[in-house]
């Protein structure tokens, strides 16, 4: 089959690598699109380990192409996005259910062979079907959406509260959307970028802030009476950002520190979680079931995946997609795809 190859840091070639092998419980998925995700520019990047060379991608939608003799949950033809992590199913966090911190897990592209490659082999509990009302490249999103969906079941206050979302990327796009779905009395946007927050309104948010023009602290206190938010859910992942969370916070609020932010941040006011009283929560990957709820909630209509995809790029140019997202796009930029199948 044809695949991408990150042979070193910043260097990917495309080639002939060996079909992958349908073990049992297996299916064989030809894959349509293959989102690039912050972690795979990390990876290529060489800013985050990898079993280099190692077949990158992680977020990937296609159609079951084969299936092992005893895979009974899916067939040929079902229009699929895969879970981006593997599991082994045995281990002290499996047996409870925690599939997202498995011992022995891995993330596609990463320690496993990833997705930008026109086939891939995966378990038949690692994939789900997707909506027919959603495109493949659209649907790459919902590796976004069940994490977005996870963290918010953790968090409390947002149904009938006022929801401050930092960062409008594509996880700040869907954390907005989906605390207007859960009932959120008012969602509060928060970017410098003006044309992601015009997005954020369209897709639901009640109030923006221009972090560039205003002290996003001082706007968000203002439009929640001077308390500050029940829930500040904080996806940009800066240093600067996750301290402006602690500050945006109301005493008994929560922070949802969704953005993977640095190994650890100077300024950050431990006393608060005294003086405050507020909680902290912490969120990675999502669990099977929070598939089945992104599913349902596309499906549904109550969220839309389609304006997230802003670039598309043919596999023979992965290199210049690469480095067009490390660049940080054309200033419209939220998420760039490989188009690997024929159909988009
Ligand atoms: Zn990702
Ligand atoms: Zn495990």
């Amino acid at each position: 089959m044809k695949a991408a190859l990150l042979e070193a840091p910043h260097r990917m070639s495309v080639g002939v690598q060996p079909d992958p092998e349908l073990a049992p419980g297996h299916v064989l998925v030809e894959v349509a699109t293959s989102a690039i995700c912050g972690t795979d520019v990390s990876i290529w990047a060489g800013k985050m380990p990898a079993n280099i060379p190692v077949i990158p991608g992680h977020e990937c939608t296609g159609t079951v192409a084969r299936l092992a003799p005893d895979v009974t949950r899916l067939k040929a033809g079902d229009r699929v996005v895969l879970n981006p992590v593997t599991a082994c199913g045995v281990c002290h966090y499996c047996l409870r259910g925690l599939t997202n911190l498995c011992l022995n897990g891995g993330l596609r592209g990463r320690e496993v062979p990833g997705t930008f490659a026109e086939y891939v082999a995966v378990k038949e509990t690692e994939a789900y079907r997707i909506p027919d009302n959603v495109s493949f490249a659209a649907a790459t999103n919902f590796v976004g959406l069940y994490t977005v969906v996870y963290s918010q079941r953790k968090a409390p206050y947002i149904p009938g509260g006022k929801v401050a979302v930092i960062g409008q990327g594509s996880s700040g796009l869907l954390h907005t959307q989906l605390a207007k779905v859960s009932g959120a009395s008012s969602v509060i946007a928060v970017t410098r970028s003006k044309w992601k927050l015009e997005m954020a309104q369209r897709l639901g948010a009640d109030e923006i802030v221009p972090a560039g023009e205003v002290d996003p602290v001082e706007r968000v206190r203002e439009l929640t009476d001077g308390f500050g938010a029940d829930v500040v859910i904080e996806t940009a992942g800066s240093a600067q950002t996750i301290v402006q969370a602690y500050d945006m916070v109301r005493p008994g609020g929560a922070i949802l520190q969704f953005g993977i932010g640095p190994l650890a941040v100077d300024g950050v006011p431990v006393q608060n979680y005294y003086f405050k009283d507020i909680t902290v929560i912490g969120s990675r990957a999502g669990l099977a079931e929070d598939f089945d709820r992104a599913v349902a909630l596309v499906a549904s209509g109550r969220i839309d995946l389609e304006p997230l995809i802003t670039h598309h790029f043919p596999l023979d140019e992965i290199q210049k997609g690469f480095e067009f997202v490390e660049g940080g796009g054309d200033g419209g930029t939220l998420r760039g795809v490989i188009q690997i199948g024929k159909e988009g």
